[in-house]
């Protein structure tokens, strides 16, 4: 007979999409099949990819965001945030960027020449309702918890696990984990059973219940779930996001998310009108122009 729980994985291709000037990334989230898990709203996975002395990498000018958080994973290479705070942070290996935007920020990223390569992931936090006009905000993550388990190194990003709890800044229950098993193991993580979840293999492929999956492959999970089994080969790594069910659809358009058409309207006029909502990011080279809104 078939048990209930755990329900099967719902698979979901990861995407090529563009960032700034021809970096290429996987975007796991917003898809058709899937537009959230919990209030995790959009995952792009930045590399692996080597870059050159000269440059190369990622570069995006200065573009405003609403409503929402950016959050940075970085696993190599180092990456230049500047904000209209003020805000000028380098982010390396092992570290959390967390932007929230609130109301209205903008800012720039730039991959710094000499690392030779570049891996991580970004991905957005959609601030509920009540939160969604607080005032814009900047902050740097070095240290975030990480311990051994079964051949693994787990790295809590986000939330809480096993007793412990990450320092991050959130607005909603969410979970972010990067696993990496050096020397390959079974590792369990428990689950809060309210929350659904997203897993995505960073580097190698692995089995999942049945499923064969690598880094072109997104999973969700429906809430349910007391724990995660996994069975990993050496070298493998991946992201677990999960979250409470965020309750109602967000409008997401280019680079803002809002809780109303009106609401994302607004801030794409604003930017537009070059209004001082997002300031003005200092050393900004380039300033991206918001497309028009397709309503
Ligand atoms: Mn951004």
């Amino acid at each position: 007979m078939k048990a209930l729980y755990p329900s099967t994985p719902q698979r979901i291709a990861v995407r090529q999409a563009e960032l700034g000037v021809g970096f290429q990334v996987g975007r796991a989230l917003p898809t058709r099949e899937r537009r959230m898990v919990g209030a995790w709203c959009f995952l792009d996975h930045l590399g692996p990819v080597d870059i050159g002395p000269d440059g190369g990498g990622m570069h995006v000018g200065a573009h405003p965001h609403t409503c929402l958080q950016t959050f940075t994973w970085m696993i190599n290479g180092e990456v230049m945030h500047r904000d209209s705070l003020g805000s000028e942070q380098v982010i390396r290996p092992g570290q959390v960027n967390l932007m929230t935007a609130g109301h209205g920020i903008s800012h720039t990223e730039d991959s710094l020449p000499g690392a030779s390569r570049l891996h991580g992931a970004q991905l957005w936090i959609a601030l509920p309702p009540e939160h969604a006009d607080i005032p814009p905000a900047f902050d740097h993550y070095p240290d975030l918890p990480t311990w051994q388990e079964a051949g693994a190194t787990l790295t809590l990003l986000a939330g809480e696990l096993a007793g412990r709890q990450a320092p991050t800044r959130l607005y909603s229950p969410l979970l972010g984990v990067d696993l990496h098993s050096a020397s390959g193991g079974r590792v369990s993580v428990p689950l809060n059973a309210g929350f659904e979840h997203g897993l995505l293999p960073l580097e190698g492929r692995l089995s999942f219940e049945d499923q064969e999956i690598g880094p072109q492959d997104f999973l969700y999970l429906e809430p349910g779930r007391p724990s995660l089994e996994l069975e990993l080969a050496a070298g493998r790594r991946l992201l677990l996001l999960g979250g409470q069910p965020f309750g109602q659809p967000v409008t997401m358009w280019w680079n803002f998310v809002g809780h109303s058409r009106d609401a994302v309207a607004a801030a794409q006029a604003d930017w537009e009108a070059g209004s001082e909502r997002f300031g003005t990011v200092p050393k900004a080279t380039e300033r991206l122009a918001a497309p028009r809104i397709p309503w």
